[in-house]
């Protein structure tokens, strides 16, 4: 391989830049505000404590086999004390179907316990805190943030992170690299919500194996290469308007 002269001179490479003009991330995140205004999470859950458990039971699995898991385990445990008393076997047995189950249940248990112990049996809103409980990385703590406490954290996941690399948008090696990308480019007005349309985008339209560019609403501005439309779709809801089968893909 070549060596740049910036090799040479021992500096570093330069970083990947976005592919898109400020007015044109504008376009793309105004046009998924005005299709989903207010868009939610996938998540089943019950109140703040259950939509920690379900992101930590989610790492490696899909929303939609947590969420088959998850209503007998919230209905006997929606709150810390209640899970340490259901205690680790019970959590297991309920979670077996999820993928990881073991280590889970031990996170889910031991979680819940450091809650009793230190922080009176609440959720804390603070990044720190919730990374310190067991099981709980950066995109967990980000999504409990955004979704409970409403700050505008973006968690980047598999679809996040594969939108913000093929479409030029924010690249970056690592999920924090993206998530640093993506939270210097997107205007203000829109991070709060950035998340959770990234993420529906891609697991509904702009899909891992084939993406559907006929149903995308940004096609125009999309600048991947091989996309297959170059004219918008009409503004259609995320969710139930969209194809489900490859949750999780
Ligand atoms: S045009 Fe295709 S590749 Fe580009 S964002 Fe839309 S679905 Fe993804």
């Amino acid at each position: 391989m070549p060596v740049t002269a910036a090799a040479k001179a021992g500096k570093k490479k330069p970083v990947a830049r976005s592919r898109y003009s400020k007015a044109e991330i504008e376009a793309i995140f105004r046009r998924f505000a005005e299709a989903e205004p207010e868009p939610k999470g996938e998540l089943y859950s019950v109140n703040t404590f259950t939509l920690l458990v379900a992101v930590v039971l989610s790492a490696q699995a899909t929303d939609a086999g947590v969420n088959k898991a998850t209503p007998e385990l919230f209905r006997l445990a929606d709150a810390p004390a209640k899970m340490v008393a259901l205690g680790e076997d019970r959590i297991r047995d309920l979670i077996k179907t999820i993928g990881l189950f073991k280590t889970k249940a031990k996170n889910v248990f031991l979680l819940s316990k450091m809650l009793v112990d230190e922080h009176g049996g609440e959720v804390p809103d603070d990044r720190e805190a919730l990374q310190a409980l067991p099981g709980v990385g950066r995109k967990t703590a980000n999504v409990v943030l955004n979704i409970a406490f409403g700050q505008p954290t973006i968690a980047v996941d598999t679809h996040i992170f594969r939108l913000a690399n093929r479409l030029g948008l924010a690249p970056g090696k690592t999920p924090e690299e993206v998530e640093k990308r993506l939270a210097a480019l997107i205007p203000e007005p829109y991070v709060r919500h950035s998340h959770h349309w990234l993420i529906l985008h891609g697991r509904y339209v702009c899909k891992a194996r084939k993406p559907e560019c006929e149903r995308c609403l940004i096609s125009d501005l999309c600048k991947w290469p091989d996309k297959t439309a170059v004219a918008p779709a009409m503004p259609v809801a995320f969710g139930a308007a969209a194809t489900r089968e490859s949750d999780g893909a």
